[in-house]
């Protein structure tokens, strides 16, 4: 009799557990979200989340907060969304760091390709090498002089290692085979108020942050990081044009969820992304901005878990040539 109630006890537990887990997702979300920005406010990332951010929360009728945890790269704000709950209420917006600072650091707070289910890719953008305004070259022929001869002083901001801006410089310095004094921030929207101030020379960061800037003259553009010339900045040339043979590089954003979150719950969110990518204020700001949204295919789980697998590979043997680590 005993064993039976328990049994009958055990199956009604079960059946509650399996209830609520049901109710979670076709209520979802019932409460606001907080979206995880791993760099300060104002930056680039911080301008693509709080556009999408807007853009999804009247698809999900709930608001998604965004929340700055910027520092050491990203790898902060990842490693808050790796160990928060997985019941999809925190998020995680990040770029290509995901993957490089899987291989930049020697010890992460998180296991980069086990800590996080996947929403989607959200958008591609590229990089563009910028300095301050009064900087003297011409042309990035005479920025890469100028970087040369002044080595010991000339100084490149980025929001850290495995920031794409991080990246960015290291190929940069890479390619004309200068070691250059690098100024780590918690964003690039503060390396731009520095760069604008003069106190920083030079800067590779996404057009995101950059395109309003050059086109106000407030800073000097010396070239894009993608293949062609782009429709808002047609006087930039590509850094290939400029002389840097193979620069190319493209950031990408991607969406996540801490492990465990529901399925039902990174497919309703997925769904919200590819609503909010569509919508004509967002797609006009991205144009603006010199950046295109992901497609409907893009915006899923399975694409984002591809591209960041692939991208992990793809920078691997990049940064190991390089030889640059975090501890
Ligand atoms: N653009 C930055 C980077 O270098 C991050 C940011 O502030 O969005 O990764």
């Amino acid at each position: 009799m005993k064993i039976t109630k328990a049994i009958a006890c055990a199956t009604a537990f079960a059946t509650l557990a399996l209830s609520s887990t049901v109710s979670l997702a076709a209520g979802y979300p019932e409460r606001s979200i907080t979206m995880i920005v791993p760099f300060s406010a104002g930056g680039p990332t911080d301008t693509v989340s709080r556009l999408v951010a807007e853009a999804m929360s009247k698809d999900l009728g709930q608001q998604i907060i965004i929340e700055n945890v910027g520092g050491a790269g990203g790898t902060l704000g990842a490693g808050r969304v790796a160990s928060a709950e997985g019941d999809g209420y925190t998020l995680l917006l990040h770029h290509i760091g995901m993957a490089t600072s899987a291989t930049l650091y020697r010890k992460l707070a998180y296991d980069t390709l086990n800590a996080f289910e996947y929403v989607g890719l959200v958008t591609e953008v590229p990089m563009t090498i910028v300095a301050r305004k009064d900087m003297d070259a011409k042309d990035l022929k005479g920025l890469i002089d100028y970087a040369k001869a002044h080595k010991d002083t000339v100084t490149v901001a980025n929001a850290g290692i495995g920031a794409a801006s991080h990246l960015c410089g290291m190929l940069f310095m890479s390619a004309i085979q200068t070691p250059l004094v690098t100024v780590p921030y918690k964003g690039t929207g503060p390396a731009m108020t520095d760069l604008l101030g003069g106190q920083v020379d030079i800067m590779c960061d996404q057009t995101t942050n950059t395109t309003k800037q050059i086109q106000g003259g407030t800073i000097k553009a010396y070239a894009v990081t993608s293949p062609k010339r782009l429709d808002v900045l047609k006087d930039v040339p590509t850094a290939v044009e400029g002389g840097l043979a193979g620069f190319e590089v493209g950031i990408w954003h991607g969406i996540y969820a801490p492990k465990g979150t529901p399925k039902e719950a990174t497919e309703r969110l997925s769904k919200a992304l590819q609503v909010a990518l569509k919508d004509p204020n967002v797609a006009a700001r991205f144009a603006e901005l010199g950046t295109a949204p992901s497609s409907a295919s893009d915006a899923t789980p399975v694409a984002l878990k591809a591209k960041l697998e692939s991208e992990i590979t793809r920078w691997k043997p990049v940064i190991e040539g390089a030889g640059q680590y975090a501890d």
